[in-house]
């Protein structure tokens, strides 16, 4: 104790100048309200002390002990905040072998047949989560596609739809006769038969193994992994948006081995297929709510599914999928708009409950029709008390109008966007909707121009490889998508709705703090906040457009220790 207090009274006079890292002669682009870039900052316990240029950092906040990084002109950004991830699902779907890139029905015909030759015979193979959008053929395997092997039943996981090959259908006991379940399908061919795909009715089939047996111990692993992955990425934030109380132990786990690399803020997603009163009164019971836990780990936001998936034909739309939904989701109405999971009634009381809690509020929407539902319900709430301050969001919102636009901000509304979908989805979207519905498909531009805040996010899911995963985490190439609209054909989709550089860059960082109500500790790099930053190859203001998506972290540090690379 007396060692302690000599140390400090010691220190007294030059306490200003002890920085424990300086980084200089770097453009440093700070993302403070005039985006300033400068060349040098200085570090003590985690957090930001001063910034300027190098000669004055190092005059100023050197000390013998400090430790002197000259970046060599390289560009730090602040750190990366991914505000929408399932780091654990996707840590799982790779922990213990690598997944193939399945982009085309062929690929997935090879991974079933490398599959069957190391299984016994009747062993299941289930295909890893696969998007038929992001299919070369844009259309939903059937039976016929996965019946490359006949002594193995197959199912093929394309998320709220299934396909399941002859073996499968018939271990399951799935015929001609068999009844739809509530709100599913079995999917019928021309001849009447079951064509293997199976609409939010994979309960039906029989032994298909969902999750490999993991334990808690795996589990644990898994998740640091993944989260380790992602610091390597450039991010040094993430929202992970689905969680359940197992996930949270987990996470709670490697937050108390002080092994988190990463920040983490959790949205707690509760399952509203039950009786609303079953679902509020667990609401009720539960002692979690927003920005409860600490800088490290904290509780977000409280969420609800509202409707399916654009890339599977659930997500719920103003207008019906047509005939080119039938040939890419195996839909059989073209008149099918997709599912609402929750009556507007149900949801109201859901999330009038959550909202008396303290909770920010959310729910997955991705249809036009889900986010008219939704944003009723948030004007019902915000007529009774102002719904703005609780930072509420419409998470995805895909298929915008101008409407729901100007609805969100007359709330005071903010959303979490995916802006990789416009480069991965738009393909197939497009010859589902025609362009002219597309119009308002992630419309960034006119977010920012309402002032509504954006907040960036993958939505990965699947997979460890940042470029190749379900869905791409990489944010540089989210970026990159945001600022070009490309999609993977090339064209341009609609560009009057594209963002800036900085814009971006703000969606990755600030306005994503924002959303987790983290932006006076993160998200740019002034003094106070935390040394959470990344150190980049390229420069990211000023590189060819095309360079942007190429750009790879040299360094990322957070809370002022280097979690990745080297400095
Ligand atoms: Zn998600």
């Amino acid at each position: 104790m007396r060692r302690f207090v000599i140390s400090i009274l010691l220190c007294l006079p030059a306490c200003a100048a002890d920085a424990d890292l300086i980084l200089h002669n770097g453009k440093i682009v700070t993302v403070d309200t005039a985006f300033h870039v400068v060349e040098a900052l200085s570090v003590k316990d985690g957090r930001i002390t001063a910034t300027g240029t190098s000669a004055e950092i190092l005059k100023a906040e050197r000390s013998a002990r400090t430790k002197v990084v000259d970046l060599g002109g390289k560009t730090v950004l602040p750190g990366l905040i991914d505000a929408h991830v399932h780091a654990l699902d996707a840590g799982l779907s790779e922990f213990r072998s690598t997944l193939p890139v399945l982009d085309s029905i062929t690929a997935i015909q090879d991974y079933i047949r490398t599959a069957a030759r190391s299984r016994p015979k009747g062993a299941w193979i289930v295909v890893p989560r696969t998007l038929p959008p992001r299919l070369k053929e844009m259309r939903f395997p059937t039976k016929q596609d996965l019946d490359v092997t006949l002594d193995h039943p197959v199912a093929f996981d394309g998320s709220y739809v299934w396909g399941a090959n002859s073996l499968a259908l018939k271990i399951s006991g799935i015929t001609r006769d068999t009844p739809n379940p509530p709100g599913g399908e079995v999917v019928k061919g021309p001849d009447g038969e079951p064509n293997g795909i199976l609409r939010n009715a994979s309960q039906l089939l029989k032994g298909a193994a969902r999750s490999e047996g993991f334990s808690d111990e795996d589990k644990v692993a898994a998740l640091r992994q993944m989260l380790q992955i992602y610091a390597a990425a450039g991010l040094t934030s993430v929202g992970d948006r689905a969680v359940t109380p197992m996930e949270v132990a987990i996470y709670q786990q490697l937050k108390s081995r002080e092994v988190l690399p990463v920040r983490v803020v959790l949205t707690w997603r509760i399952n509203a297929a039950r009786p609303v009163e079953q679902v509020v009164s667990e609401i009720r019971a539960s002692s979690w709510t927003t920005n409860q836990g600490d800088d490290w780990l904290r509780f977000g936001t409280f969420k609800v599914t509202l409707d399916g998936g654009q890339s599977v034909g659930t997500a719920y739309q103003r207008m019906p999928y047509g005939a080119f939904g039938r040939q890419l989701y195996g839909q059989t109405d073209p008149d099918a708009r997709g599912t609402l999971f929750i009556d507007p009634e149900k949801l109201y009381r859901i999330m009038s409950a959550a909202r008396d809690k303290g909770w920010q509020l959310t729910a997955h929407v991705q249809g036009g029709g889900a986010i008219d539902t939704l944003l009723d319900v948030f004007q019902r709430l915000d007529r009774e008390k102002p719904i703005a301050p609780t930072r509420s969001h419409v998470m995805h919102g895909s298929f915008m109008s101008e409407d729901a636009l100007n609805r969100m901000q007359r709330m005071g509304v903010i959303v979490d966007v995916q802006p990789g979908w416009l480069h991965f989805d738009v393909p197939a979207l497009k010859r589902v909707f025609g362009l002219e519905n597309m119009r308002y498909f992630f419309p960034l531009r006119s977010y920012i121009d309402r002032g509504i805040i954006v907040a960036g996010g993958s939505d990965h899911m699947i997979g460890h490889d940042k470029n190749n995963a379900v869905n791409a985490f990489n944010p540089f190439f989210n970026m990159w998508a945001s600022i070009t609209r490309q999609t993977r054909e090339g064209e341009v989709i609609y560009a009057q709705e594209k963002v800036s550089r900085q814009e971006a860059l703000k969606m990755w960082t600030i306005w994503a703090a924002y959303l987790q109500f983290g932006e006076k500790s993160r998200g740019s790099l002034e003094p106070g906040k935390y040394a959470d930053l990344v150190v980049i190859d390229r420069e990211f203001l000023s590189c060819p457009e095309d360079d942007i998506r190429r750009i790879q972290p040299v360094a990322t540090v957070v809370n002022g220790l280097v979690v990745f690379g080297r400095l």
